[in-house]
């Protein structure tokens, strides 16, 4: 039942316990390219470079992750949201969504006005830093300032390794979060996907589980993806432009957080 935004909206609206997964698509139109389209970062990058054990084993590698920070962290850290996160912000505010659970690191959902206990970050989040040993937090500013003054391997006071607050290649997820995410998708009576290509997993398997709980299903996305058989509504197209219809559809008032 492709492109239909009025059955969409009618399962949105109508949904008491709503859980979106949001993917890197999401954010393409706040100016933040994904990995797998044509120039997107993995055709900048060479993701096989920045594996949790390398980035561990080796002061070089680490030296150059800071280096691709500092080229790709203020993208993330400037950009502003898109309709398609002011959507979803709204969508919490009208009531019924339980939870959104991205797989993006851009804190762009937070931005737009989703409250922050409502937002899984299961890939964790670009804008932080954390302790490998002691697990101290702090801004990502500050540590790339570090580095850009000639800190070429920045540690902890602890003397642990201080890596962006991201999940890389080979490392292991938040057990917590990722908990979470499947327990609220068995939970869910509506289930929507906004930007993913679906085949990242763990995160891609959890619109699975909500439909196998009973869960209706609406993809968003530009292309196809593995999971739109199953779906009760599939939405080709612009995630912004779509969202915004269905927020038209539903009436719900779209503002700037
Ligand atoms: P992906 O790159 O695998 O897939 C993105 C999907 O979104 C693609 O199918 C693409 O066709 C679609 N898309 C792109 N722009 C769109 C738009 N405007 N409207 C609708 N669809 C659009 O991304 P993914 O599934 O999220 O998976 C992988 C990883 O990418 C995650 O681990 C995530 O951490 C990481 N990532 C995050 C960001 C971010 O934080 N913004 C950016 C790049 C990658």
């Amino acid at each position: 039942m492709p492109g239909d935004i009025a059955a969409a909206a009618e399962i949105l609206g109508n949904a008491k316990r709503l859980v979106v997964l949001t993917g890197a698509g999401v954010s393409t139109e706040s100016g933040i390219p994904d990995f797998r389209s044509p120039g997107g970062i993995w055709s900048k990058y060479d993701p096989r470079e920045f594996t949790f054990d390398r980035f561990c084993a080796s002061a070089e590698v680490r030296a150059g992750y800071w280096d691709m920070g500092a080229s790709l962290y203020p993208m993330l850290r400037d950009a502003e949201p898109n309709a398609a996160h002011r959507t979803l912000a709204a969508l919490e505010r009208k009531g019924g969504l339980q939870r959104i659970v991205t797989q993006n690191i851009d804190g762009l959902h937070q931005k737009a006005g989703s409250s922050a206990e409502r937002v899984i970050e299961i890939h964790g989040t670009a804008l932080e830093v954390a302790c490998l040993s002691c697990g101290w937090r702090t801004d990502r500013d500050s540590i790339q300032q570090r580095f850009a003054d000639g800190d070429r391997d920045p540690h902890c006071d602890c003397g642990g390794l201080l890596k962006p607050a991201t999940i890389s290649f080979g490392q292991a997820m938040p057990e917590r979060e990722t908990a979470m995410a499947f327990e609220d998708a068995e939970a869910a009576d509506a289930f929507l996907v906004v930007g993913s290509s679906l085949v990242v997993y763990p995160a891609a398997s959890i619109p699975g589980v909500a439909v196998e709980h009973g869960a209706s299903l609406v993809i968003v996305n530009r292309e196809e993806t593995p999971y739109d058989t199953h779906a009760d509504v599939v939405l080709q197209g612009t995630a912004g432009v779509l969202l915004a219809e269905i927020a038209a559809t539903l009436d719900l008032p779209i503002t700037d957080a």
